[in-house]
């Protein structure tokens, strides 16, 4: 469904490339960790994968079709295919629980759609957004507003809007950096058994090896650009 053949990245003035000659397949529903040290070229990966990265060489195809010949409404298309989940900030403070989980659908929403949601949600959207709460264990939250939540609360909040965005793929960077080893392995095991369950890709890069090979159909460990893929214990879920 992904897949990188050797992709060179060099961004403006770097002395060495970000990238340097990536290749990766990823096949629909496959769950992968990039693990490696900070600078080693992960983030620069997931958002290759996304177009917000030019390439120096090389080629990125989503469903056979290169990314980097993207422009515009083909390109934003693209985007509303793979969702991303940041490590943290990614979230709308000022606004409630449901506004941030609904956030999802934009790709499928005209603005005034959205604008309307905001003010004046339907019953049947809000049961959808009540859903996607219900499956990271949260659905109380609906009403919250979203600047009281925890940090776990947080990233299950970005896993639901995620999920309403209907992805084939998702891409989280560091999505449990900023939480405590215990919450993160909950969070990257719920993160790993929807995307199963849902059928969706999940590239996700990772500070600890053990989540990784915990959890994921495959680790790649990540190193000054380059990929080497390592062999992943049976995952647990
Ligand atoms: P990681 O996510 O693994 O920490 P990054 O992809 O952020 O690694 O960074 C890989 C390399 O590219 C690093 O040397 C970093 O300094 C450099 N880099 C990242 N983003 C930029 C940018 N926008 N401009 C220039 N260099 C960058
Ligand atoms: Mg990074």
């Amino acid at each position: 469904m992904i897949s990188l053949r050797d992709v060179v990245v060099r961004y403006p003035g770097a002395a060495r490339p970000a990238l340097d000659g990536v290749n990766l397949e990823v096949a629909a529903g496959e769950t992968v960790a990039l693990v490696g040290p900070s600078g080693s070229g992960k983030t620069t990966l997931l958002r290759t994968i996304n177009g917000l990265v030019p390439i120096s060489a090389g080629s990125v195809l989503v469903d056979g079709i290169a990314v980097g010949e993207l422009r515009g409404r083909a390109l934003r298309g693209l985007r509303t295919r793979l969702a991303m989940i940041a490590q943290h900030h990614d979230l709308v403070d000022r606004l409630s629980v449901h506004q941030n989980v609904m956030a999802g659908a934009l790709g499928r929403w005209s603005t005034a759609h959205a604008l309307r949601y905001l003010v004046f949600p339907l019953e049947s959207e809000l049961d959808e957004a009540r859903a996607a709460l219900e499956r990271v264990s949260i659905p109380e939250k609906l009403w919250a507003p979203t600047r009281e939540l925890s940090g776990g609360e947080r990233q299950r909040v970005a896993i639901a809007r995620a999920l309403v965005q209907q992805p084939e793929a998702i891409l989280a960077d560091e999505p449990v950096a900023s939480l405590d080893p215990r919450l993160g392995t909950q969070i990257i095991g719920l993160l790993c058994r929807l995307t199963r369950e849902s059928g969706i890709a999940l590239i996700c890069s990772l500070h600890q090896v053990q989540f990784a090979q915990d959890y994921f159909d495959r680790v790649v460990l990540v190193e000054r650009g380059s990929l080497c893929e390592v062999e992943s214990k049976q995952p647990v879920t």
